[in-house]
């Protein structure tokens, strides 16, 4: 028999602690703020929220340089509040929601908008526009369930792309936790993107991106030149 590889768990950093939390899957909510839904051409009614994923070794730790992604030439921002699991269930009540979660953080879904578009057109998955390596750039964890209001923001170079706040989410973090749930059994080391605010656009060669929410450590990343 040939070696067995090892394969290593991801994991993302928790604040103040050198220990580190283990990533088992991660799941990302699509259009939850009003603005964003209408700055991609959609109308942000009530309609239940839509889920997508990303490989979990998509993560990538706050002072890290990336190459720029290949197969693109219209990488996108999208910075959000990330919750991560510490327990997990199958139809999860709301009034049970946040006591699944076991931190929060800041992060930015990578996302090839150009591939995107295509595979909206065409009807085809959007797992290379979304799920591409190094694709979920995440801050440190703060312990406990996130704040349901404070500003979230992106800049890049310095300059102001994105803000918003928690409060104007479309569903809110129970109501995420709890329809998630009715499609998957959540589990602990998931991890669950909830969406950007309005202001999303293109990352360059050489930009320096810094995602922002009040009470959590930012994140910062930047593409090689
Ligand atoms: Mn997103």
């Amino acid at each position: 028999m040939p070696m067995i590889p090892t394969v290593a768990v991801p994991t993302i950093s928790i604040e103040g602690s050198g220990d580190r939390f283990p990533v088992r899957r991660i799941f990302c909510v699509g259009q939850n703020y009003a603005q964003h839904a209408r700055e991609m051409g959609s109308d942000p009614d009530r309609a239940p929220p839509f889920f997508f994923t990303k490989p979990a070794d998509a993560v990538v730790a706050t002072g890290t340089t990336l190459p720029f992604p290949s197969r693109t030439e219209d990488l996108h921002h999208e910075v959000e509040l990330v919750l991560a699991l510490g327990a997990g269930g199958r139809d999860i009540a709301l009034a049970d929601a946040a006591a699944t979660i076991f931190g929060w953080a800041v992060g930015i879904d990578l996302t090839r908008r150009d591939l995107q578009s295509e595979a909206k057109k065409t009807g085809r998955p959007w797992d290379m526009a979304k799920g591409f390596d190094a694709s979920a750039p995440i801050g440190p964890l703060r312990l406990g369930p996130p704040p349901a209001a404070g500003r979230i923001a992106l800049s890049i170079d310095g300059a102001l792309r994105q803000s918003g706040d928690l409060s104007e989410m479309i569903w809110n973090v129970p109501e995420i936790v709890a329809t998630l749930s009715t499609y998957v059994m959540l589990a602990p080391g998931d991890l669950i993107f909830t969406g950007t605010p309005a202001g999303v656009g293109p990352v360059r060669r050489g930009e320096m991106l810094i995602g922002s929410i009040d009470g959590a450590e930012p994140i910062e990343i930047g593409f090689a030149g």
